[in-house]
């Protein structure tokens, strides 16, 4: 009895550790200011998979994944990082892996961690495509963004400015390079303002950007319309891709994605509906039940902010 509960133990402990692993492991390429090396998920897609942490001073920033294809006839590099000196890191591993100059530079959002290595993009002279809410979301929150980062990255945000994308769209980009085609589309609102997926309809791969997470849990934030998100959804899963690269987290499927994205979303809204049913408040709200995604990264830091953010909304819907 006590050897086989003793073996319980220590399985359950090694279950807790793998299901905390990426956020456990400060840095998994400490000879690079990247946090981990890039993997080629299928040929030709690469991607540097970030930390699913916040950012920090060991993960130099790389709490997002940093994709790039390579076509052919050039390189088109997925978020320009959070960092100049992280967009740096990655166009260093990029030129270890061909010999093919970057073309392109895409932006998943407006966010800091897609768009403040846009820096040293600038530098390369490459053209960095966003869709026309991100441009405007970092224009607005970019200086406070860059400031955290400051803070956080302190000596390895050196280099790194505002600047934002040399071109914007509204629905979608089209792109053809070497033997690729590439489709930047605005799927409708989801995680916040201007998310973009890449998609690679000849490979059946799609880099989702934050309109699906599976191993992080999904951030909700002021900006972030819940009900249109489940709605733009729709719009993600009728690509049929068979591939998605996350915006954070390894390389996955969509049944992966939905079932941690979509489902995670409507599950939140309906406890959230059931309390204010009930008359719940908000203080209350916090508190609802969300243990089915207990052991997903960044829950603890997440989980009763996002509760109380759908709360807010779905009291005025
Ligand atoms: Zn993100």
């Amino acid at each position: 009895m006590i050897t086989r509960s003793l073996v319980m133990t220590v399985l359950l402990c090694v279950a807790a550790q793998a299901a905390q692993a990426s956020q456990d492991i400060p840095d998994q390429y400490p000879g690079s200011v990247l946090y981990s090396k890039p993997v080629e998920a299928i040929p030709h897609v690469w991607s540097a998979i970030g930390a699913t942490s916040p950012p920090t001073y060991e993960n130099g920033g790389h709490n997002n994944n940093l994709s790039f294809v390579v076509t052919g006839d050039g390189v088109v590099v997925v978020n320009g990082g959070a960092s100049f000196q992280l967009a740096k890191a990655l166009h260093e591993e990029i030129r270890k892996i061909t010999g093919q100059p970057v073309k392109l530079v895409i932006n998943e959002n407006g966010q800091g961690h897609a768009m403040l290595g846009n820096s040293y993009w600038k530098t390369q002279g490459v053209p960095i495509v966003a869709q026309e809410d991100a441009a405007k979301a970092f224009a607005d929150e970019g200086p406070q963004s860059l400031q955290h980062h400051k803070n956080v990255l302190k000596e390895r945000a050196e280099g790194t400015e505002l600047v934002g994308p040399t071109e914007t769209f509204t629905d979608k980009k089209e792109i053809e390079m070497g033997n690729f085609k590439i489709e930047v589309l605005n799927l409708g609102p989801a995680h916040s303002p201007g998310d973009v997926a890449v998609w690679l309809p000849k490979q059946k791969i799609v880099i989702s950007g934050d309109m699906a997470f599976h191993e992080r849990i999904p951030p909700i934030f002021a900006e972030t319309n819940t009900k249109k998100w489940l709605e733009s959804w729709e719009n993600f899963e009728a690509l049929g891709a068979v591939y998605v690269i996350p915006g954070h987290g390894h390389p996955t499927n969509m049944d992966q994605v939905r079932r941690y994205t979509k489902d995670y979303v409507a599950y939140l809204r309906g406890k959230i509906a059931e309390h204010i049913e009930k008359g719940g408040t908000l203080e209350d709200a916090y508190y609802v039940d969300q243990s089915p995604y207990a052991h997903m990264d960044t829950f603890e830091e997440l989980a009763t902010r996002n509760a109380g953010r759908v709360y807010e909304q779905m009291e005025f819907e």
